[in-house]
């Protein structure tokens, strides 16, 4: 009967056991272009490099499905209407979370 405490605290995402099979850097690298969805510059492409890095990063996963309940990203609409509003609120979260790394 194997009690398991809950000794396994999340730190922040050092080099143990995270199936995060890319790099920080890479990490970065999505949050940009992110960035240059928000700025109606992101192509079908990189909506495809976005997919796949998130099969691979629960991290970025997690942000960029927040940042899904704000305007649907990736959609099959290329050119998807983003207020202004929605603009700086997601400029805002994708900065937050890249300096947050
Ligand atoms: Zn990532």
């Amino acid at each position: 009967m194997a009690q398991r405490s809950a000794s396994k605290r999340k730190r922040q995402a050092s080099t143990t056991g995270q199936p995060h099979t890319h790099g920080k850097s890479r990490c970065l690298r999505i949050l940009r272009q992110l960035s240059a969805y928000i700025d109606d510059e992101l192509s079908t492409n990189i909506c495809q490099e976005i997919r796949q890095h998130l099969g691979a990063c629960p991290n970025c996963e997690t942000f960029v499905m927040s940042l899904r309940q704000t305007v649907s990203l990736c959609r099959q609409s290329p050119a998807p209407t983003l207020s202004t509003a929605d603009r700086a609120l997601m400029r805002e979260k994708i900065l937050k979370t890249a300096s947050s790394r």
